[in-house]
């Protein structure tokens, strides 16, 4: 475990791109053979989406410096609430309460993300994608992709979170991000089953839906628990689905990279 531990340490960067990389060309792949939206241009809708990276990948190793500082100093300082709790010198019981306080505060920064207006703007960007795939994912404004590491930073510093456990969390979180944007869905049954605890695609794609009470539904990033404790859990079968946002219909103007940069600092544009 602790072998693990340090080999994930000292290659933090390199495993998540390579795990990212690896799970992206997996879904990719299950959506070829399976893709319930058919008849669009995948290449097309990809290239678009993926110039997101190349203004969040230099964010990311930027704001990467000021993830260490934090945990070295509440490392340090022993400060957070993970080291005032019993049973924390145990890592699985560590990592375990990292895991449930770094997505009930991805849970909070979503939910935030749709309250208010400014915020909304930037959060938008990603519910314009008129097609939902593995892609999607990808389509994050890098304003927001800053407000989003700003506010994890705040959660670490008071949770008081280890380098080791951020880091595993992030490794499942993205198999779980890319999972739940995937083209595909899962047997209803065995969604019952993983979506009691997981957000699945099913469970995303509901939260991609244009219209509320659906657009504001299923905030959950890894766990769906927080959705259904705090009463925002919704089911919406694949047939009624229509991805994107009333206030961005365009398709014209959702697939204009320059276009969907400039939205966080147009007009609030009040959803129905
Ligand atoms: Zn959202
Ligand atoms: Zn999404």
């Amino acid at each position: 475990m602790n072998n693990l531990l340090n080999f994930l340490s000292n290659t933090s960067d390199e495993a998540q791109i390579f795990l990212f990389s690896g799970i992206l060309f997996v879904c990719w792949n299950i959506e070829t053979i399976a893709g319930l939206t058919l008849g669009y241009k995948r290449w097309n809708h990809a290239s678009l989406n993926a110039k997101f990276i190349l203004s969040n990948i230099p964010i990311q190793f930027l704001l990467g410096f000021a993830f260490t500082k934090v945990i070295q100093y509440t490392g340090n300082h022993q400060f957070g609430l993970l080291y005032h709790l019993p049973y924390m010198n145990n890592k699985l019981i560590l990592f375990i309460a990292s895991f449930i306080l770094l997505d009930l505060g991805e849970f909070i920064y979503h939910v935030l993300m749709h309250k208010f207006k400014r915020l909304w703007m930037f959060h938008v960007v990603h519910h314009t994608d008129n097609i939902v795939d593995v892609s999607t994912t990808l389509r994050e404004h890098p304003g927001e992709n800053i407000i989003r590491n700003l506010m994890t930073l705040a959660w670490i510093f008071l949770g008081g979170v280890v380098f080791w456990a951020l880091l595993l969390r992030q490794l499942i979180q993205i198999v779980s991000n890319i999972f739940s944007h995937i083209n595909y869905r899962l047997p209803e049954k065995l969604d019952k089953i993983v979506g009691c605890v997981f957000i699945t695609p099913n469970l995303h794609h509901v939260h991609h839906h244009f219209q509320q009470p659906y657009t504001d539904c299923n905030y959950g990033d890894v766990l769906s628990i927080w959705d259904r404790l705090f009463g925002t859990f919704k089911r919406l079968p694949f047939k009624d689905v229509l991805y994107g946002v009333d206030t961005y219909m365009d398709k014209k103007e959702n697939s204009n990279y320059f276009y969907l940069l400039k939205i966080p600092f147009g007009k609030y544009k009040k959803r129905s």
